[in-house]
């Protein structure tokens, strides 16, 4: 693995390469250093490196994590979030990529009402409708920002999708202007700014930019493979119906 320095000049300049190509400034975009799987020292050398948002896809591993991390962050999470897990991950996270369920919404609205937390939201959009990925179907996305535009304490920043893994990226490019589009008609629809696109990951991060993603999502191009499960995954109820990938190492410590 090369020092994590000079990774990071390579993303920084395929970022840069594709906002140029895009007519978009480097400013438009910010990273989201994926830490998920790994230990608290690949938080504090990311944030050494000046990385500000740390994204992580299970309240339980972001719960034991982030005590042992330095301060000087936000944090994000990045994977679905589940109602019965709201008030846990409210004391964790500030932003929240991946909701994907009204009752949910409303969960975290009355979550945060009653501790004065103010989270910022995104919603998944299932873009691409393949079958494995969460995430609102696009009909249903305007019944969604209807719900969260009528709730308080929390802040409707945008949306959030995956595309399907391709050799190619270059194939991913009409999911990620599907999201920018939709994002476009619901501002034009509701006479409001979501101003948050993310989207884009280690395979297809620079088409994404180059669609108007203002967060990337990086895990496995800063940090390496993620480590593989060795040991059957934690199946208790806490656990289940989080998002599947991503669990390793950690497991055994968590069971
Ligand atoms: C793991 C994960 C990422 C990072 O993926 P890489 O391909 O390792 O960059 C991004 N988004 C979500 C939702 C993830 O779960």
């Amino acid at each position: 693995m090369k020092p994590l320095s000079e990774i990071i000049e390579e993303v920084e300049s395929r970022i840069s390469a594709a906002c140029a190509a895009s007519g978009r400034t480097r400013g438009d975009v910010r990273i989201v250093a994926v830490t998920k799987t790994h230990g608290p020292e690949t938080v504090a050398e990311a944030i050494e490196h000046g990385f500000t948002i740390i994204g992580e896809n299970k309240v339980q591993e972001a719960e034991w994590k982030k005590p042992l991390c330095p301060s000087g962050a936000e944090w994000h999470l990045i994977g679905r979030l589940q109602r019965n897990k709201v008030r846990r991950a409210l004391e964790i996270f500030t932003h929240f990529h991946a909701i994907d369920s009204i009752p949910v919404l409303e969960k975290i609205a009355s979550v945060a009402e009653e501790t004065g937390a103010a989270p910022s939201l995104m919603l998944e959009v299932n873009v691409s409708g393949e079958r494995s990925k969460g995430g609102f179907a696009p009909q249903d996305v305007p019944a969604a920002v209807e719900k969260a535009l009528s709730l308080r304490n929390i802040t409707l920043e945008g949306f959030m999708t995956m595309a399907p893994f391709e050799p190619d990226p270059e194939k991913t490019r009409p999911v990620f202007a599907g999201l920018r589009e939709l994002r476009d008609r619901m501002e034009a629809g509701f006479g409001a700014r979501f101003p948050e696109l993310s989207m884009g990951m280690t395979n297809d991060y620079a088409v994404a930019v180059q669609e108007g993603a203002t967060l990337v999502r990086l895990g496995t191009v800063l940090f390496g493979e993620r480590p593989k499960a060795r040991v059957q995954r934690s199946v208790d109820a806490g656990d289940a119906g989080e998002s599947g990938e991503g669990g390793g190492a950690y497991d055994r410590v968590l069971d």
